[in-house]
């Protein structure tokens, strides 16, 4: 990662390394801790309410990430225990955490998931709803820091790192949520400022 942003000029230290630890136990993420890192992430509330708050009250300091779908009924309990949700997708969830943190009197930093290559089949928002799910999430008090993207799978993934860029660019976006294990060399060359690798961190899941 250090590498690909100081080939492009960029300093490595602007970019946030997200281990995803999903699937893994705690004996797997303890080296990690250990080993000074602070940043996880995970896809299920559930999963990471059962693993972390034992894991946080043995170190002081973790920032936990929501990288995955998240439903409406499950805000509050993603509010209270996350600092960062990546997947802010749609009305109705903008509804619910904009509820469940005005409840909390607690505001994680929150990206808008972008379905940045229009995959029925994926999370996020179409590039087409974003102005207005942006302006919703803004009214409802979620504090939006960032774009965050999946590219499709088994392409170059360059161009839909761009192209999430230039719309963070475009709405005053400065955080971009983009790179996994296959491609976070590209993605830290095109400007991610968190990048979420689980597999090249972890091994095969
Ligand atoms: C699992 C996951 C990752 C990490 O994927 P790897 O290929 O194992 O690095 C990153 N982002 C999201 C949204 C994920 O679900």
């Amino acid at each position: 990662m250090a590498r690909a942003a100081r080939s492009v000029g960029r300093d490595p230290a602007a970019i946030e390394l997200v281990a995803i630890s999903k699937t893994w136990g705690a004996e797997a993420i303890a080296p990690l801790i250990s080993a000074g890192h602070r940043s996880f992430g995970e896809n299920r509330v559930q999963e990471a309410e059962a693993k972390w708050p034992a894991l946080q009250a043995e170190t002081p300091g973790i920032r936990l990430h929501l990288v995955g779908q998240l439903q409406s009924n499950k805000a509050a309990e993603a509010v209270a225990l996350f600092d960062v949700i990546h997947s802010v997708d749609r009305p109705s969830l903008v509804a619910a955490l904009g509820k469940a943190m005005a409840a909390a009197g607690k505001r994680p930093d929150c990206y808008i998931q972008v379905n940045i290559g229009a995959e029925p089949q994926k999370g996020g928002c179409a590039i087409a709803d974003l102005p207005d799910l942006l302006a919703a999430a803004r009214a409802a008090g979620l504090p939006i820091v960032g774009l965050m993207c999946v590219p499709p799978a088994d392409i170059e993934a360059a161009p839909f790192f761009a192209l999430l860029a230039e719309l963070a660019r475009r709405h005053g976006l400065t955080q971009l949520s983009m790179g996994m294990s296959s491609d976070y060399e590209t993605a830290a060359m095109l400007g991610a400022t968190v990048i979420r690798v689980g597999s090249a961190l972890f091994g095969a899941r």
